[in-house]
């Protein structure tokens, strides 16, 4: 066989037939070590799923050495420490740090000092017990050189006289490389990114992307909701190779006491602690289980946390009815996704003309005049929205005199997001209803739908309806708010698109089209962006030190760019904050100019919160990262890591099922 080297121009000439056999054994060696990480250290060891005969075990274990991620002993040590206490300090991988941290950050500094403590906790006398393992452990660091770097590079070399620096490049480096990212995947995207339909209280999700590359581990929130079941999802074979494997090794008896959970046992647990996207849930249940998340979030503020605790609730006569009551009415709320065009190819115009305007903002390329306009036309815009709007009108955090009033209402004018009172009611059905179909940019249904997607479609009716429920009748009873909403499309072009172009054109010659394109459009789209950030980013990264139980985050870049609108899970705990953030002058140029207005004596009636109440609520509903929240304090008893777990109930162990199951 011709030789190709990696070095050599004719290695461009490669025709198809190699690439293809190229591809095909990168993804055979990728296979091979990802099932040493998943049917091995993660489900057989780590999890105890299910048990396995002397040969699958050294397969296994031979698998596990060519994907260098420390010994089977020590993986299924820090995984098992993440699974008991995850999203804490002791978890190595915490995916509140962020997720360069969870994903691989991590293995770059020192680990926290919780981490080795709790580690310590964890039972290990099972691996300890068995000699594959402990024969692995021991040799590891001769046998794994040896089998992740160069016995894949040799194989190539020996039987297909493949150029060694070029087999070493791409069948050792490059495979270790892909195989990690993809298992660090596990701990960073699927942390993340995706619904969590039988656990809302946790931060890992569902993802077909990540089950895809990681051969079916990225069905993260079944799998840390049951990490005793062998396939490590509700379904057996849906983008899960990783079960397909362990079902075949079962077959020929290699594998045996494969647990699973009784589907009676999932759904019940879906209804309790799900998100409301799981199956067994029917469309009105659950948007009516979420408005039972305000009566919930209601007992949490007056100290009752039993709704959250992990015993099952008896399913009761009450239930029931509520049941047959919603079924009833579940034909009303059939919500189909529509698409409001005229509004979708507007914003997509827009933002492409406001490319250009973006990119010459953003590197410098205009002259410093322009500059120091558009950032006054930030402000401007930016104040009027945070100050205004969000927690003057919206939230009531403090009340103004009539010259700051008209101020905020006027420059409100000026950054086209409805009128103030539209603004507030849509922003009051938020916070009353957050995470629920009734929110307008509900989270939950993906970045895209609560950054822009939602003011594409059709409003879903909940959202009106729950608007009606919202009392308005304070700005009902406000002349001035009521004038700006009356006259707003008369208004609105004149103040955001007209007046910001003429100025520079009349004072400065600027040519109309360049300031128009410049100041009017370029300018609301970034202002728009912000202000969008707050919806999708600061609802998706970041940590939650007051309240676990929402979506919401604190988000520094969002601080930044929207003045500081980004102390959001604070936000959403204590609304009424005029500051909207626990610190005064952390990244928060709103509070500063409250306060400045209030110091002029302009703004009055400013409403914070008392430090003892912000710690006793971050201690109680917190994820454990407050500072008031002392290091060991956080979920002693979170997390189960498997089977055999102590903290596994009898019940627990009688709700699984055993297929396969031996004498042994
Ligand atoms: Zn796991
Ligand atoms: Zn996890
Ligand atoms: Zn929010
Ligand atoms: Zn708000």
């Amino acid at each position: 066989m011709e030789r190709t080297s990696f070095f050599s121009s004719n290695y461009h000439g490669a025709h198809l037939v190699t690439c293809g056999l190229l591809f095909f054994s990168v993804c055979f060696l990728i296979t091979f070590s990802g099932l040493g990480i998943t049917a091995g250290a993660h489900r057989l060891w780590a999890h105890k799923c299910y048990k396995a005969k002397a040969p699958m075990r050294i397969f296994l274990a031979i698998c596990n050495l060519t994907a260098f991620q420390n010994s089977i002993y020590e993986w299924v040590r820090d995984h098992r420490v993440h699974h008991k206490f995850v999203d804490t300090d002791a978890d190595p991988h915490n995916s509140a740090r962020g997720f360069f941290f969870s994903h691989m950050g991590w293995l770059m500094v020192k680990k926290h000092p919780d981490v080795k403590r709790k580690g310590k906790l964890i039972d290990m006398s099972d691996l300890e017990n068995d000699p594959i393992v402990m024969f692995q452990h021991k040799y590891y660091l001769y046998l794994m050189p040896i089998f992740t770097f160069i016995l894949p590079a040799m194989v190539p070399v020996y039987f297909c006289g493949t150029d060694i620096w070029y087999a070493f490049y791409m069948y050792s480096i490059t495979r270790w490389t892909l195989v990690l990212h993809g298992t660090w995947c596990v701990n960073s995207v699927a942390h993340m990114i995706g619904c969590k339909p039988y656990d809302r209280f946790i931060s890992a999700t569902q993802n077909v992307w990540v089950s895809f590359f990681v051969l079916g581990e990225g069905w993260h929130n079944y799998h840390h909701a049951f990490p005793w079941d062998y396939k490590a999802s509700e379904f057996p074979y849906y983008v899960n190779i990783t079960t397909l494997l362990i079902d075949v090794c079962a077959r020929i008896g290699w594998a045996y006491d494969l647990k699973t959970v009784k589907q009676d046992v999932i759904d019940k647990r879906a209804q309790r602690t799900g998100n409301g996207s799981h199956s067994s849930i029917n469309m009105t249940r659950s948007t009516e289980n979420n408005n039972c998340g305000s009566i919930m979030t209601n007992k949490i503020e007056s100290g009752k946390t039993e709704v959250f605790s992990t015993s099952p609730i008896p399913e009761t006569e009450e239930a029931k009815k509520t049941y047959t009551a919603d079924s009833k009415s579940q034909n009303k709320s059939d919500y189909k996704l529509e698409i409001v065009w005229v509004n979708a190819i507007f914003f997509l115009i827009v933002n492409a003309i406001s490319l250009r305007g973006t990119y010459d903002l953003v590197f410098f390329r205009l002259p410093w005049t322009s500059t120091a306009y558009m950032w006054s036309l930030f402000y401007i815009n930016g104040i009027s929205i945070t100050a205004g709007a969000h927690r003057l009108w919206a939230h009531k955090c403090y009340k103004a005199k009539l010259p700051l009033k008209i101020f905020l209402l006027v420059c409100n004018l000026t950054a086209f997001q409805n009128s103030i009172y539209d603004w507030v009611r849509d922003h009051r059905v938020h916070h009353r209803f957050v995470d629920t179909n009734a929110d307008p940019h509900n989270s939950t249904r993906g970045f895209f739908f609560s950054h822009m997607g939602w003011l594409m479609v059709k409003k879903h009716p909940e959202v009106k309806q729950k608007g009606q429920i919202v009392d308005m009748s304070d700005l009902r009873s406000d002349p001035l708010v009521m004038f700006q909403h009356k006259y707003y499309f008369y208004l609105m072009p004149i103040f955001t698109f007209l007046l910001p172009a003429l100025i520079p054109v009349y004072f400065f010659g600027t040519d109309f089209w360049y300031a128009f394109r410049l100041y009017s459009l370029t300018r609301w789209t970034l202002v728009l962006h912000g202000t969008w950030c707050v919806n999708s980013v600061a609802h998706m990264f970041g940590y939650k030190p007051y309240d676990k139980f929402i979506s919401s985050t604190q988000s520094i870049w969002v601080s930044f760019f929207v003045l500081g609108e980004g102390w959001h899970n604070y936000h959403h705990a204590f609304p009424w904050d005029y500051k909207a953030s626990e610190f005064p002058y952390y990244v928060n140029f709103t509070t500063a100019f409250i306060d400045l207005c209030a110091k002029i004596g302009l703004a009055y009636d400013l409403k914070t919160v008392k430090q003892d109440v912000i710690n006793l609520r971050a201690q109680r509903t917190g994820n454990g990262s407050h500072a008031s929240v002392p290091p060991s304090g956080t979920s002693e008893s979170n997390g189960i890591w498997g089977w055999d777990d102590e903290a596994l109930t009898k019940e627990d162990r009688e709700m699984a099922s055993i297929s396969y199951q031996q004498k042994s």
